[in-house]
């Protein structure tokens, strides 16, 4: 993907650093627990020798060692039920002294049995497309900040719907689309005018599917088209070569391609879209296109070829409403 050794070595030095800040928070809790509830440290002694205890029971009395681990295990139990219920009765989570971790599939060592894992794999793609603000963005733009009282409840007559019924039905079919991620091929096109959130849904299913493992590539259509440019140019470059990085274009879970408008209207950039969206159509992988062009402007803007073929596959989802970004400023 056209990864530099050093932004490698970046990417595992970040998970060394994650893993020492979570042991570092675990101690802090750990010593926090143990002056406040002294008997919970004594559990945590238990529990730690139960092995030695375990060796030492099967070595003395070898005949009765399944009766004596059997009866370790129970006392266990016991011991991690009652440190449950101390934590509880105290205030506390029960999951208060066990580790955090950012990703808990691999628990912050980016690899699942010498696999890397998803979240190695979007580490590098987040260096390749230069994503380091996304999750900024996505802390910030996420379905818990959604919010519907920038949509009218006034019927819209072209419509026939209101602003809000509309856009909360567009809600409900993208968290559709986020739950049956991996069982329902589909895909989707946001469009309407400016100020209607386009990027803001995209950036919401973006952050769910992230969460949930999948791999991301967030793009204006404006990047998309350069990178398609310098593959033009960059043909024989093997080493850094823009090609590696449009095979993930072609490859990762979900693409979102952000403000396809009018101004990228060659027949070349026209033909490479085409291929991509074909590509991903054919491989199943989902796309979300958000774009200012209603379908008639499709038909104007890329051959008939591209609007029969490609968008025949997409849920066209039309945003209606006044632009938030001036609501915002006058209120
Ligand atoms: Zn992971």
């Amino acid at each position: 993907m056209g990864i530099k050794e050093s932004q490698y070595k970046k990417i595992l030095k970040d998970y060394e650093l994650k893993r020492e800040r979570s042991n570092k928070e675990l101690r802090l809790r750990q010593e926090e627990i143990y002056a406040k509830i002294p008997r919970i440290a004594e559990i945590d002694n238990i529990l730690a020798s139960t092995g030695i205890e375990i060796s030492k029971a099967i070595l003395q009395n070898p005949e009765k060692s399944e009766e004596l681990i059997h009866s370790l295990e129970q006392k266990n139990l016991d011991l991690i039920i009652e440190k449950a219920e101390l934590l509880y009765i105290n205030g506390y989570n029960k999951n208060y002294l066990e580790p955090t971790y950012h990703c808990y599939s691999c628990k912050d060592t980016g690899y699942i049995s010498n696999s890397p894992c998803h979240c190695f794999k979007q580490a590098l793609i987040d260096i390749a497309y230069d994503q380091s603000n996304l999750k900024e963005i996505l802390a910030i733009e996420n379905f818990d900040n959604f919010n519907f009282d920038y949509f009218s409840d006034k019927l819209d007559s072209t419509m026939n719907i209101s602003p809000k019924e509309n856009i909360k039905q567009i809600y409900s079919h993208c968290i559709r689309f986020i739950e049956q991620f991996d069982d329902n091929f589909d895909n989707l096109i946001f469009y309407g005018n400016s100020g209607l959130g386009k990027t803001f849904l995209c950036n919401c299913i973006a952050k769910d599917l992230l969460d949930r493992g999948k791999t991301v590539i967030y793009l204006t259509a404006f990047q998309l088209f350069q990178l398609f440019e310098q593959v033009r140019f960059n043909k024989d470059d093997e080493e850094n070569s823009s090609r590696n990085y449009l095979d993930t274009i072609f490859t990762v879970d979900l693409l979102i391609i952000d403000d396809l408008g009018t101004e990228f209207s060659t027949s070349l950039t026209g033909s490479e879209l085409f291929n991509c969206l074909n590509s991903r159509l054919l491989d199943k992988k989902h796309t979300i296109i958000s774009t200012n062009l209603s379908p008639n402007d499709w038909q104007k803007q890329y051959s008939e070829r591209i609007v029969s073929r490609i968008f025949g596959h997409y849920k066209a989802l039309k945003l209606i409403g006044e632009d938030i970004r001036i609501q915002k400023k006058y209120k």
